[in-house]
């Protein structure tokens, strides 16, 4: 077999075989297939698609490319919950404990932040000394005492997408709907859990700029969960604006925390129960999704799940009096209000452009190797829906350096006000 041969194949619109694309994906992890090769067979599939099958391929050749965890030593049901990437998305924050506290194991590996998208690892790690970097054996420990485990991704698993991702990330072959599903289904497979639930955000601010793409993501996704016996529920989710207030880590840390208080935003909250909900029924706690939306709000109601939060950061060596005492978090040193300059009812907050300003004010990285300061953020003060008058604050800025002019216009843009009280729709689908 040559690769080359393979990528005419696919530049031609052919259908590949298992044997094929394993070749390719085998062949690029361990060096044998060179950075140009594969670019050029991403960049083929970006354009000539993979069916169900190829896809399905493709998944397993990159799951098999490392380990896969062994979780069968944890009694009980295993869940994991993943996010296609959003703006102020700390929702796993919320929904590990909410689950957990229900005596249902989550053993969950989350990403760090890339680009205008933040990483629920990156969150956790603004919690002063959180550990994010379990080894195996603690990790399955850790599941088995107190239920919850939430870690970084361990080099072991999906070795295959790790190099494909970065490799995507700068060749513009990411936003391709096989590849991101094969690239999701990969790593979570790898990870060892019997139910997933998927939260696949549509909008601006996320991969799937439409829903019907979205919901091709999800049906493809819940499709190659199921070929491999697990049960998978995606949700469709809105990302044209934040989710939430919060958009930066230790801010949507505090967010976070308020919401196992009682006290979240209520788009943010809405997403947290359902997810959670999700979880809990396919779990079998309930029979009917209607009781498992009632378990997850007594679990808030109860403070079980902020009790279960609390267990979890002190058991991965978190302080966790910030967690029962959030003022302790460290600001940014300027706190700076963005003024409107017009009047209206918030129609839409471009969820891009606000990720964006707050990548640009250290919360996010450009690069995998950048460095992120905690701190910073936005603080979204007027969401879709609200009535705004002239002078009133749309937004906090919260800043390490002083001039912040570049950020106050994108957030100002980022707003678009229409006469009318808008209806915002969260919850756009549920795919199973
Ligand atoms: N997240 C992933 O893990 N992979 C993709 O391809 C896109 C989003």
């Amino acid at each position: 077999m040559r690769a080359v041969d393979i990528i005419i194949k696919k530049r031609d619109g052919n259908k590949l075989t298992e044997k094929e694309i394993d070749f390719m994906v085998k062949g690029y992890t361990s060096g044998d297939i060179p950075d140009y090769q594969m670019s050029s067979f991403l960049m083929a599939i970006y354009f000539k698609g993979m069916d169900d099958y190829e896809t399905s391929f493709l998944t397993k050749s990159m799951l098999n490319s490392g380990d896969i965890l062994d979780l069968s030593s944890i009694d009980g049901i295993k869940v994991d919950k993943h996010s296609t990437g959003g703006v102020g998305d700390k929702t796993s924050l919320v929904v590990a404990p909410i689950v957990a506290s229900l005596g249902i194991k989550v053993a969950k590996m989350s990403g760090r932040g890339l680009g205008h998208t933040g990483g629920t690892i990156d969150k956790l790690e603004s919690i002063p000394g959180y550990n994010t970097n379990l080894d195996e054996k603690d990790f399955i420990n850790q599941v088995n005492k107190i239920g919850i485990a939430l870690i970084g991704p361990t080099k072991s698993l999906a070795p295959a997408d790790k190099k494909m991702y970065a490799l995507r990330d700068v060749t513009g072959t990411v936003s391709s709907i096989p590849l991101i599903a094969s690239s999701i289904m990969s790593k979570k497979l790898a990870a060892g859990t019997d139910i997933i639930v998927l939260d696949v955000k549509v909008g601006k601010g996320a991969f799937m700029k439409n829903v019907n793409d979205a919901k091709e993501l999800a049906r493809l996704m819940v499709q190659i969960g199921k070929n491999m016996n697990k049960k998978v529920v995606a949700i469709l989710t809105n990302m044209n604006d934040p989710l939430g207030y919060a958009v930066g880590n230790n801010l949507e840390v505090i967010e976070a925390i308020n919401t196992l208080n009682g006290k979240g935003p209520k788009d943010f909250n809405d997403l947290c129960i359902n997810a959670s909900a999700e979880l809990i029924y396919e779990a079998g706690l309930t029979n009917n999704i209607d009781d498992a939306i009632k378990l997850a709000v007594r679990q808030i109601e109860n403070k079980e799940a902020l009790n279960k939060f609390i267990e979890l950061v002190k058991a991965q060596n978190g302080d966790e009096s910030y967690i029962i005492n959030p003022d302790k978090f460290e600001k940014a040193k300027y706190i700076i209000p963005v003024i409107s300059n017009e009047e209206g009812y918030v129609k839409s907050i471009d969820a891009l452009s606000i990720g964006i300003a707050s990548m640009k004010l250290g919360a996010g990285r450009e690069k995998l190797e950048d460095k992120i300061n905690y701190n910073v953020g936005i603080i979204i003060n007027k969401k879709p829906g609200d009535k705004v008058n002239k002078n009133d604050i749309l937004a906090y800025i919260h800043s390490d350096f002083k001039n912040v002019c570049e950020i106050n216009d994108m957030i100002i843009n980022a707003y678009e006000f229409s006469n009318t009280k808008i209806e915002y729709n969260l919850i756009l689908d549920i795919v199973k």
